[in-house]
């Protein structure tokens, strides 16, 4: 399998709305981040977005992506689900409805902001959206076992997501013990990591190592990244063997054995 992050940045993206600080009037690309987000590419030809933020349109289209009929949600803040209108192109182009998949909570704010997409009578060319509720249990799409990962974001619950030897854990700042057990023998870890400072609801770049360490998989990609962490080389320099700064358009490649 293979995954693509199509977004790697924080709620506001990076270069953030009338910032002038080094980092978002860098002309490095790699210090321009969408909304963080991932599409995995399972050999199959089977596509899972993880993820559906304000960017998916951009970073669908970015990522040449022409068939889609899973989305996974970490959680319900928006700069995870805002693009959920966007669905209608595959709607359309495959003739399939949307299959997402989230907890109850996450679901009900998925009715409650998109409420035109489930109500009685048709609004028409609203987006078609099969919600599935989730829970710690492991469920599959098609031939592929998701295996729900559930972890802290501040005080929300929210869920990180492991298939195969891929696990893909984004708004964070405590594993849980019984989580921990779920992370065993990865080959990648994508983790959120916010910036260098202390924060509520985010790890932050000292924790994030710390926490990378502890889960000891073959490579951590940190994602969800703000411009306070400051260039995307010179951060990327400093972080030990095996782990590393994502950044937008990255694939990676998840070896099976
Ligand atoms: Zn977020
Ligand atoms: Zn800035
Ligand atoms: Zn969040």
């Amino acid at each position: 399998m293979e995954v693509i992050l199509s977004g790697t940045g924080t709620s506001q993206g990076v270069p953030v709305i009338g910032c002038d600080c080094t980092v978002c009037k860098s002309t490095d690309t790699h210090n321009v981040r969408l909304r963080t987000a991932a599409i995995i590419q399972m050999s199959n030809g089977l596509n899972i977005q993880i993820d559906c933020g304000p960017d998916f349109r951009q970073q669908i289209l970015a990522n040449d992506i022409h068939s889609l009929e899973h989305i996974l949600l970490t959680h319900e803040h928006m700069d995870h689900i805002a693009g959920m209108d966007d669905v209608r192109a595959f709607n359309f182009s495959n003739r399939v409805d949307m299959n997402v998949y989230g907890t109850g909570q996450v679901l009900a704010r998925i009715r409650h902001h998109f409420d035109y997409a489930f109500s009685r009578v048709p609004y028409p060319g609203a987006p078609r959206i099969v919600t599935n509720v989730i829970d710690s249990n492991p469920f599959q799409l098609n031939d592929v076992i998701v295996q729900p990962i559930p972890v802290w974001h501040g005080k929300w619950p929210v869920m990180g997501f492991r298939i195969g030897n891929f696990a893909y854990i984004t708004d964070v700042n405590a594993i849980p013990a019984s989580s921990l057990e779920l992370l065993t023998e990865l080959d990648v870890l994508v983790l959120g990591v916010l910036h260098q400072k202390q924060h509520h609801s985010h790890y932050h770049l000292e924790e994030g190592i710390k926490v990378a360490k502890l889960i000891g998989a073959n490579r951590t990609i940190f994602t969800h990244i703000s411009h306070q962490m400051g260039l995307h080389d010179e951060v990327s320099a400093e972080l030990p063997t095996g782990i590393e700064l994502g950044y937008d358009g990255m694939r990676i490649h998840v070896h099976q054995e």
